[in-house]
């Protein structure tokens, strides 16, 4: 096996295997280091993303989102049936089929584009030699290459004291592969994570209670975006209790005693799993060797300019490992486009841009800039807001919960900001994100014909209220 390349990528995750794929299509050699471990022991490609992240985490959210709605939702619609019930392992094995479907057709894209794939630990040396030591215990490989792309990706924090064995103290690997729904769930940290799995097993039938240091929900959405979930997720039962940190939490004949503070005082819950989502941490353990030369920031992650370029010469880091939204989308663009750099192309990454979902019911996405964040810096906007309650297509299909909310310049009419939290905003957001790239105005926006009836026409009529001219609603 050849030991010489023009590109060394490590880590096969959403940010560096679309890099190996655009470098193999420049016509580089190409080889890519990974060491996930699936769940049939052996090296699963698609890092976090596909194996224990996005991809799992939405089969889930699907499975018990069909489960709620026959138990309630579409009995409002006329259908009858008899109490549903749910087999957890089975909707585990379709969660597992569709990982491994996925998993494996990023190894065929490896072999397809003839990318040399090692299973196994890659540690950076000095001058862009990488050490490989094999999963299966064989001896180490030295590589070398004209260039490196780091892609390592991220872990779960770990709160200190509170040791996670995956069977009642879960991360995201253990709350995906619960084998039967527990009578109660505690959850600590409503962020992403949090939200969107204490919801697939809140809608199961666990009682789930999410405990968050932080006063204010979901500090990083739009306020009226976070106020119109909030008011969802409180209607469906999920009991989210925030200024409350939690310390301490201890195994007690089989169950769980979390202990937490809130408004200076000391509560406790007891629960039978106890899901830990309190974020994510860059992943550089065994990474890099004494004296590579790559510097950290003092957040522990790869120090890297605007162009991904670490401090040392030919060395490049991507995805999770570096600043930026920890997002799979973000990874997958930044790591296209240093392969494109690499090859002397010019490539172009607007990180202001990149969208962001939660994937609860009603979903929440958005892009840009706050309405907060706008008033801090100081830049004159006009709002214009259009509640899914007031759209037809909404109505019909029940799915009324949630806004569109538009931020525009009040000088130029430049969209600043586009905010929904509604059914499919995941979708939806798309068409800000495209007219936001190409510099468009809320006017582009409200002069676009949108189709009939659709979820998207309260995008339309968000753009049109920035100029109180809405249709369906008085302004
Ligand atoms: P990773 O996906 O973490 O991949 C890094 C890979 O490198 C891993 O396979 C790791 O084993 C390997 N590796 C690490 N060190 C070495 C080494 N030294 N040698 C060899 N291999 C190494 N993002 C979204 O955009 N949308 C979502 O819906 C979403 N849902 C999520 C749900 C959950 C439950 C979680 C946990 C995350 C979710 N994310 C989501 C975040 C997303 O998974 C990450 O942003 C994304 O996976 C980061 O990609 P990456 O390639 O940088 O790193
Ligand atoms: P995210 O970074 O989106 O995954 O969200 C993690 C959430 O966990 C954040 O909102 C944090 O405020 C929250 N968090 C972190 N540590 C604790 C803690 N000890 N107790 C409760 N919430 C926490």
């Amino acid at each position: 096996m050849s030991t010489s390349f023009d590109v060394i990528i490590i880590g096969a995750g959403p940010a560096g295997y679309p890099a190996a794929i655009r470098a193999a299509q420049l016509g580089m050699k190409t080889a890519i280091i990974d060491n996930f471990v699936g769940k049939d022991g052996k090296n699963s490609l698609g890092g976090t993303c596909l194996n224990v992240g996005c991809i799992p985490s939405k089969a889930l959210l699907d499975s018990s989102k069909y489960f709620e709605h026959i138990g309630g939702h579409y009995k409002s619609h006329g259908i009858q049936t008899s109490e549903p019930t749910i087999d957890v392992p089975t909707m585990i094995e379709r969660k597992d089929s569709i990982v491994k479907k996925l998993t494996s057709g990023v190894a065929i894209l490896m072999k397809a584009n003839g990318i040399t794939v090692f299973a196994g630990t890659g540690e950076l040396d000095a001058d862009c030699k990488v050490t490989v030591t094999p999963l299966d215990g064989s001896e180490q490989q030295h590589l070398n290459a004209d260039h490196v792309i780091l892609a390592s990706g991220s872990v779960p924090i770990q709160i200190p004291g509170i040791p996670y064995d995956n069977e009642t103290i879960l991360d995201n690997a253990g709350a995906l592969d619960v084998n039967a729904v527990p009578e109660s769930l505690g959850v600590i940290g409503a962020g992403v994570i949090g939200l969107e799995l204490g919801s697939v097993w809140r809608r199961l039938g666990a009682e789930v209670t999410v405990l968050e240091a932080l006063p204010e929900f979901l500090a990083t959405a739009d306020t009226d975006i976070a106020r119109a979930a909030q008011r969802e997720f409180k209607k469906q039962g999920l009991d989210i209790k925030m200024g409350a940190r939690v310390n301490k939490a201890e195994l007690q004949g089989g169950r769980v005693v979390v202990e937490y503070e809130q408004s200076g005082e000391t509560h406790q819950i007891v629960v039978d799993k106890l899901l830990v989502a309190v974020g994510r941490r860059a992943q550089t353990a065994g990474l890099l060797a004494e004296g590579c030369g790559v510097t950290l920031t003092d957040r522990g992650q790869i120090e890297v300019d605007d162009e991904c370029r670490t401090s040392v010469k030919n060395v490049w880091a991507i995805g999770d490992v570096v600043r930026g939204p920890m997002l799979a989308h973000k990874g997958t663009e930044e790591g296209i486009a240093v392969a494109e750099r690499i090859a002397g192309k010019k490539a172009h990454l607007n990180l202001d841009l990149v969208p962001w979902v939660i994937y609860t019911e009603p979903e929440i996405a958005w892009t840009g800039k706050t309405e907060q964040e706008l008033k801090d810096a100081g830049i004159p906007y006009r709002s214009g807001s259009f509640p899914f309650a007031a759209a037809g297509r909404a109505l019909a299909s029940g799915d009324t919960a949630g806004l569109v909310k538009v931020l525009a310049h009040a000088e130029t009419d430049r969209l600043l900001g586009v905010h929904i939290c509604g059914a499919n905003a995941s979708e939806l957001i798309a068409e800000a994100v495209v007219a936001m790239e190409f510099h468009g105005s809320a006017e582009d926006l409200a002069r676009i014909v949108h189709a009939h009836p659709t979820m998207s026409e309260a995008v339309h009529e968000a753009a049109l209220a920035v100029d109180k001219r809405a249709i369906h609603r008085v302004n």
